[in-house]
């Protein structure tokens, strides 16, 4: 299958590499020159739990200068940058390209389907964990899923054939008719634990073992759990808040992504969790003080961070 990855930082260099070691053709495309320029030239270093080794059998360019219609395109952008990485890669976009996102948060469907048909579109959720260890080089240690759908929620044959390309390439991939749940549950655990430790420069051990705010976390977990069943989409609070707790016993020292992206003073995916949580709840007439709270403090510290 020939594959396009747009943005192809940790996670979209995790899964291209990932492909591209299944016998799969991958193109990554990036606007980091360092990282496309180390990948041409030593190839994509690749770190996780089956070792560690360079993958040379892939493209990787700037998207202008990206080669044609891709079968598939898996979009792994920040999501602020959707809509501006699309826009430059209309000529990736075929009349059979299929267009993935597994971007966390909400509101990437809507983006996407503003340059791709909804029928062309597939929806997903993946708890793989990666993180840029430098120019070229990615890590990822330990285990995730990738689930997927089609975007229109319809059954379809590509859908099934591309999960099984992304399973083979070792991902542990299954399409999923509920995988809105899935979404959903991962946007309550980030909303909490991001916006918290972005706002307070927090690592989860330190949330971990701070009463209050592990009270905080709950209530937010509520609040977007009472949106998502507004929505229409049923989602287990007690499997969510199992998945937070494992993730503040495992990962003490971690720093979320939010918490480095505002000390790296760079603009956070905020808007996709908290302020898309406080938009939806508005439109059914919910009230996500917790939510909202956070989300004015984690725009003041970007702000803060910017001018710093
Ligand atoms: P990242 O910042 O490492 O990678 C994003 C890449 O997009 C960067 O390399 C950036 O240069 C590139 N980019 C920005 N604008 C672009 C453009 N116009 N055209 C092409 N490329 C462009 O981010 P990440 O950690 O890989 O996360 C990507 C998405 O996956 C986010 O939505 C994130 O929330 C989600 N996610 C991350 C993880 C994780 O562990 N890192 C896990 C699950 C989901």
């Amino acid at each position: 299958m020939n594959i396009t990855i747009l943005g192809a930082g940790a996670m979209g260099s995790l899964f291209g590499g990932l492909l591209a070691e299944s016998g799969q053709a991958v193109t990554l495309l990036d606007v980091d020159d360092t990282h496309l320029q180390a990948v041409r030239q030593h190839g994509l270093r690749l770190e996780t739990d089956a070792g560690d080794r360079q993958i040379s059998a892939l493209l990787a360019c700037r998207p202008e200068h990206a080669p044609a219609a891709a079968d598939l395109l898996i979009v792994f952008t920040k999501t602020l940058h959707t809509a501006a990485a699309m826009a430059g890669i209309g000529h990736v976009v075929g009349p059979h390209t299929r267009v993935l996102t597994l971007q966390n948060g909400l509101g990437n469907v809507e983006t996407i389907s503003r340059s791709v048909p909804m029928e062309r579109l597939i929806v997903g959720m993946t708890n793989w964990p990666a993180d840029k260890a430098g120019a070229g080089h990615v890590r990822s240690h330990g285990q995730g899923l990738v689930r997927l759908l089609a975007a229109d929620g319809r059954p379809d044959p590509a859908v099934t054939r591309i999960a099984g390309v992304l399973d083979a390439a070792g991902l542990a991939c299954a399409v999923d008719p509920q995988v809105w749940t899935s979404i959903w549950e991962k946007v309550a655990f980030n909303t909490a634990l991001n916006s918290i430790c972005a706002a307070t420069g927090c690592s989860l051990g330190r949330l971990a073992t701070t009463p209050p705010a592990l009270s905080l976390v709950g209530s937010m977990i509520d609040e977007v759990l009472a949106v998502a069943h507004a929505e229409g989409v049923e989602t287990d609070a007690a499997r969510c808040r199992a998945a937070v707790m494992r993730a503040l016993v495992e990962q003490v020292g971690h720093q979320p992504s939010m918490l480095q992206d505002v000390r790296a003073g760079r603009p956070t995916e905020v808007q996709a969790l908290n302020g898309a949580v406080v938009e939806k709840a508005r439109r059914h007439g919910l009230a996500v003080p917790h939510v909202e709270t956070l989300l004015a403090l984690v725009r003041l510290v970007e702000a803060v961070e910017a001018v710093a």
